[in-house]
C-alpha cells in the first residue's frame, strides 16, 4: 500500500507544521542541581514537578534530538490510566492493597494530565472517552471477558470497567464481525506531539534549559557525559525509555520493541456516518498483536500495531521510517476491522520504540547512594503513566514518604534480557508464535490458541 510519507518523525508533526526548530545544545561544561537525560514525556513531567515543589532547584534536561523526538512525539494518543503489566507480578512483591493504590493512582493521572494541560494552555486535542477493545471472533470474545472479569476481580467498578454485546458495540463503532468489547472508562485522547510540545514550553516557562541536540554518552555517579561538555549534578534521571540500550551500561535493561502507525486521509462526513465512532473512542482489538486507533480531531483514522517487532542488537529507527512490510500489515488490519476505509489514501506512516523490560512490568526508582533516578520500561502504556513517574520521582528525589514513594512499583528490580542472538529470536519467535495463533483463532478455533501461553513463556510476558 502506498503511502504519501514515511518517518518524518510522525504524523502528528506534520499535524502541526512540521518538527519544531532545535532549541540550543548543551553550551559547555556544566553544573546543576539535577540533570535530567531525555525530553519525552518522563524527562519533562519530572522536571515541571521537580521545579514546582523547588524553584530553587537548579535542573537541566539533556536531549539528543529535540523535546518530543521519541515514544511522546510518535505515539498513539491513548491516555489510558492503564499500566503495565501484570497486577499479579506486582503483588508477588507487595500486596494486593498496594497493587488496588497502585491502580487507582495510574487511573488518576489521566484527570492529572487534563488538569495540567489545562492550567499551562496546552491544547493538545484532548477529549476525554472510552477505551473499546473489541473482539471479532470466539476466542477473541472468552479474552474480552475475561479481561473484564478479571479487572473487576481487582476492585475496578461498574463506573471504570464493562462489557458490551456485539450490537453494543457496533452501535459505536461498525467494526467487521465484531462481538462484543471489553471498555474502559474514563480515558482521553490526545495529540502526542502537541502534548509533548506543550509540556516542553511550560518546563522552559518555570526556567528549566532543555538542551537539544547533546547525546549522553554515560550516565555515572555525579556526573553526566554528553558530545558537548560534562555536567556535574547531585542527582541525576534517566528517561531514555526505548533508546535506554543505547546508552553505555544499559544494553540488556530495557528491549527497545518497535511500534508503528499509519494515519488515513481525513475520512468525509457520509463515510464517518457509516462507520459511527461518534464518541471518539479509543479503539484496539483482543488480536495476541493487538492493534490500537484513534480517530483524530481533524476526522482521520491514525491504526496503529506492531509490524516488525524488534531489530537485531537493540537498533532504533532513523526518524520514524517504517518498514513497508508493516505499512501492509497495518493497513490489513485497518480494512479488516473496517472494510469501508479500503478507498483511503493513507497519508503518513512512522514507528518508534517503546522499552520493555524483561518482567514486562514498568518500574520507577531512585538510588540515594549513586543519586541516580530512572522511570520506564513501560512497555507501549507510557502516556499516562509517565506522569505518575514524574511526581513519583519529584518525592523520592526531595527525600519525601508519600503515597506515591510507597506503591509497589517503585524501585523493583527486574533482570536483565538474554544477550543477542537470544534477544533477537526470542522476541521473533514470541511474535510468529502470536500471528500463527491469531490466524488459527480467526479461523474459529474457538479458544485462546496454546501456542500464545507458549509465547509468553519464551519472553516471560
Ligand atoms: C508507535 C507508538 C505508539 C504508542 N502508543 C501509545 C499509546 O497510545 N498510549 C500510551 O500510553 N503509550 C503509547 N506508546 C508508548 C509511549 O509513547 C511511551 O511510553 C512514552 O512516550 C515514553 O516517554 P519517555 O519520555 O519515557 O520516552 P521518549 O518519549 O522515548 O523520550 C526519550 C527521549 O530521550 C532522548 N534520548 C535517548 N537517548 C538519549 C541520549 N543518549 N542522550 C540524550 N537524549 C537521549 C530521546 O531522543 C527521546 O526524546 C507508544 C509508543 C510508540 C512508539
Amino acid at each position: 500500500m502506498d503511502v504519501k510519507t514515511n518517518g518524518d518523525v510522525s504524523f502528528w508533526y506534520a499535524d502541526i507544521g512540521g518538527t519544531p526548530a532545535y532549541r540550543p545544545p548543551l553550551p559547555g561544561d556544566a553544573e546543576a542541581d539535577v540533570c535530567i537525560v531525555g525530553a519525552g514525556y518522563t524527562g519533562l513531567w519530572t522536571a515541571y514537578y521537580l521545579k514546582r515543589a523547588d524553584p530553587a532547584l537548579r535542573i537541566v534536561v539533556l536531549e539528543k534530538e529535540f523535546a518530543g523526538y521519541g515514544a511522546s512525539g510518535r505515539n498513539g494518543g491513548w491516555l489510558s490510566g492503564g499500566f503495565s503489566w501484570s497486577r499479579e507480578k506486582y503483588e508477588k512483591a507487595s500486596s494486593r492493597r498496594g497493587v488496588i493504590d497502585m491502580q487507582a493512582a495510574m487511573t488518576g493521572t489521566v484527570d492529572e494530565v487534563i488538569s495540567v494541560a489545562d492550567v499551562e494552555g496546552i491544547d493538545a486535542d484532548i477529549r476525554r472517552t472510552d477505551e473499546l477493545l473489541v473482539a471479532t471472533n470466539e476466542a477473541q470474545e472468552e479474552r474480552a471477558k475475561a479481561m473484564h472479569a478479571h479487572a473487576k476481580s481487582w476492585e475496578l467498578t461498574d463506573e471504570r470497567v464493562a462489557y458490551i454485546d456485539a450490537a453494543q458495540t457496533r452501535r459505536r463503532v461498525a467494526v467487521h464481525n465484531a462481538r462484543g468489547a471489553f471498555v474502559i472508562k474514563k480515558v482521553a485522547r490526545v495529540q502526542p506531539a502537541k502534548l509533548v510540545q506543550g509540556l516542553a514550553k511550560a518546563v522552559a516557562r518555570l526556567g528549566v534549559p532543555i538542551y537539544e541536540q547533546t547525546t549522553v554518552l554515560s550516565i555515572e555517579k555525579g556526573k553526566v557525559t554528553t558530545n558537548r561538555g560534562v555536567v556535574r549534578a547531585e542527582k541525576i534521571v534517566r528517561a531514555t525509555e526505548g533508546f535506554t540500550a543505547g546508552i553505555s551500561g544499559f544494553e540488556r535493561l530495557w528491549l527497545p520493541l518497535n511500534s508503528a502507525i499509519v494515519v488515513t486521509e481525513p475520512l468525509p462526513d457520509s463515510l464517518w456516518k457509516e462507520i459511527g465512532w461518534d464518541g471518539h473512542e479509543v479503539v484496539g482489538d483482543c488480536a495476541h498483536t493487538y492493534c490500537y486507533a484513534q480517530r483524530t480531531r481533524e476526522g482521520r483514522i491514525a491504526m496503529g500495531g506492531r509490524g516488525v517487532p524488534y531489530r537485531f542488537g537493540s537498533a532504533t529507527d532513523k526518524r520514524g521510517v517504517t518498514q513497508q512490510a508493516t505499512i501492509d500489515q497495518l493497513h490489513t488490519i485497518l480494512t479488516t476491522l473496517l472494510p469501508r476505509t479500503k478507498g483511503l489514501r493513507l497519508d503518513h506512516a512512522w514507528c518508534g520504540t517503546l522499552g520493555v523490560p524483561r518482567d514486562w512490568c514498568t518500574t520507577v526508582g531512585f538510588d540515594r547512594q549513586t543519586g541516580i533516578g530512572w522511570a520506564g520500561g513501560y512497555v507501549g502504556l507510557g502516556v499516562s503513566t509517565s506522569n505518575l513517574s514524574g511526581r513519583t520521582l519529584r518525592d523520592l528525589m526531595l527525600g519525601r514518604d508519600t503515597e506515591l514513594t510507597r506503591l509497589p512499583w517503585v524501585n523493583r528490580t527486574v533482570k536483565k534480557w538474554e544477550p543477542e542472538p537470544l534477544r533477537w529470536l526470542g522476541v521473533h519467535a514470541m511474535y510468529q508464535l502470536y500471528q500463527i495463533a491469531d490466524a488459527r483463532e480467526a479461523q474459529g478455533l474457538g479458544r485462546t490458541s496454546k501456542l500464545a501461553a507458549l509465547a509468553d513463556r519464551i519472553t516471560g510476558h
